[in-house]
């Protein structure tokens, strides 16, 4: 096929690890094939080679956590007739995020080094779709080979790939898995989080952290925090733990707000 009639591909990092361009590029069995299917504009870990102009696809990874990731995300989103958030950050801030609704950064600074400045252009971190339309999104931290694999070659079919809806609970009990959290007590977020890792830590004997982040809509947290409770937890290890992947999550916000306010009343008694 000549290059000018493979679709058109950028990948663009914003604030992250860099970690899920660094999963595609470690596709090897299939990198070299997959990558020739199309005409690549844009790669930063793989390539000093940038073109400007239109672009067929656009796969993001990062959060938007600066003044400068938002103007460029707005950039890509105009030049893409499709725009995909890969990995946890560009879909829903990921770690970043755990500072958000606490303080700014110009109350940080002073907070920790007792200067009135404000040096960096930061805001809150959040997911691409806060501030442009997002077509696909594929979530971990990082992506998974298969997952990002899948979702690519069914774009070259011309299919839309589906989301994944159901908790990482459902591939935790299709491979037999005991259960961490009934057996052993894990403070496990499976039921929580999206599946698609093919339940990798409980597979392991580990509790899920949830780095594929909360299901959207469908997450119950607050259950989720009660059999935690029950199970001996305290209510500051349980929101840590839930904030770490689902900071900028309306349930997991409400329930950490309700739990500072409760702290702070207390700390005041
Ligand atoms: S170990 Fe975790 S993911 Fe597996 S069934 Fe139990 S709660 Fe769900
Ligand atoms: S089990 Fe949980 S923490 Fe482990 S890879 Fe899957 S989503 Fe991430």
């Amino acid at each position: 096929m000549a290059e000018s009639e493979k679709p058109k591909i950028g990948i663009f990092s914003l604030t992250g690890c860099g970690g899920d361009q660094l999963m595609i590029l470690n596709m090897e069995p299939v990198l070299l094939e997959l990558l020739s299917r199309f005409d690549i504009k844009d790669f930063q870990e793989g390539s000093s080679y940038k073109e400007e102009g239109e672009l067929d696809i656009a796969l993001v990874e990062g959060s938007v956590s600066t003044k400068t990731d938002l103007e460029r995300l707005k950039e890509i989103r105009e030049r893409s007739k499709m725009l995909i958030a890969i990995g946890d950050c560009a879909i829903s801030g990921c770690v970043q995020a755990m500072r958000n609704g606490q303080m700014s950064m110009a109350e940080r600074m002073k907070k920790v080094y007792g200067v009135d400045e404000d040096y960096y252009d930061v805001l809150e971190p959040k997911g691409l779709s806060s501030y442009v339309k997002v077509d696909l999104e594929i979530p971990g931290c990082p992506i998974e080979k298969d997952e990002i694999l899948h979702a690519i070659t069914s774009l070259l079919h011309g299919d839309m790939p589906e989301g994944i809806d159901y908790p990482v609970c459902v591939e935790c009990k299709l491979n037999g898995y005991p259960c961490v959290l009934v057996e052993k007590g894990m403070p496990c977020l499976g039921p929580l989080i999206t599946a698609g890792c093919n339940a990798r830590c409980p597979g392991l004997g580990l509790d899920c952290i949830g780095c594929r982040g909360p299901i959207p809509e469908e997450a119950n947290v607050a259950a989720e925090v009660k059999v935690l409770l029950e199970k001996g937890y305290d209510e500051k290890y349980i929101f840590n733990r839930l904030r770490f992947f689902g900071g900028n999550f309306e349930d997991v916000q409400n329930l950490t707000k309700k739990f500072s306010e409760k702290t702070e009343k207390e700390e005041e008694e």
